[in-house]
């Protein structure tokens, strides 16, 4: 199956100047979802996970289909405020000032294999991020992947983990 006939491409968005890949319709057809979440699973098995993370919002759906389908845990990281109770926080630098992403303190095991989800790759910056904040709580970081990257912006470059996309655009 084509899935990247199954994923509009909306320019202009959020801002002059960005192509932005919407999953929307991805989302709305069953068979290319279930499709995407097959390919997923088969891209991160050799990457041998205990645990998925989905970062906020859309890897939260890429990472909780496929977190139940190999029957793992699954775990959010998100943007700063968002989660209850104690959480641990990561603080990175953007091209103009900082941002924070957080998980749950006790959401990962020191030495559990994590595998972290987003629907894009684009800088890398903030899978780069999230994979800090894991390794903050001795979470192993055995892969990334993604739906899809924008292949000429070498944001796998930035990235020190196995990494996976299932479709490339340039
Ligand atoms: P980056 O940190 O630059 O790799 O950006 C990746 C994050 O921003 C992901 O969470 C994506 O969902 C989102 N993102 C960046 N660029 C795009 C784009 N062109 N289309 C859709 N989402 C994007």
């Amino acid at each position: 199956m084509d899935l990247k006939a199954h994923i509009r491409a909306v320019p202009d968005f959020p801002k002059p100047g960005i192509l932005f890949y919407d999953i929307s319709t991805l989302l709305a057809h069953p068979a290319a979802w279930k499709e995407t979440v097959d390919r997923l699973a088969k891209v991160i098995a050799p990457f041998k996970p205990d645990l998925l993370a989905g970062i906020e919002s859309r890897g939260f759906l890429t990472a909780a289909p496929l977190a139940l389908e190999l029957g793992l845990g699954f775990l959010m990281v998100r943007k700063k405020g968002k989660l209850p109770g104690p959480t641990v926080p990561y603080t990175y630098d953007l091209e103009y000032g900082t941002d924070t992403v957080e998980i749950q303190e006790g959401a990962v095991q020191p030495g559990q294999r994590v595998v972290i989800l987003d629907d894009l790759l684009a800088t890398g910056g903030t899978l780069s991020a999230s994979v800090e904040l894991l390794r903050k709580v001795g979470g192993e970081v055995a892969g990334g992947a993604c739906i899809m990257e924008l292949s000429f912006l070498k944001g796998r470059d930035k990235l020190d983990i196995p990494f996976e996309s299932l479709l490339q655009y340039d």
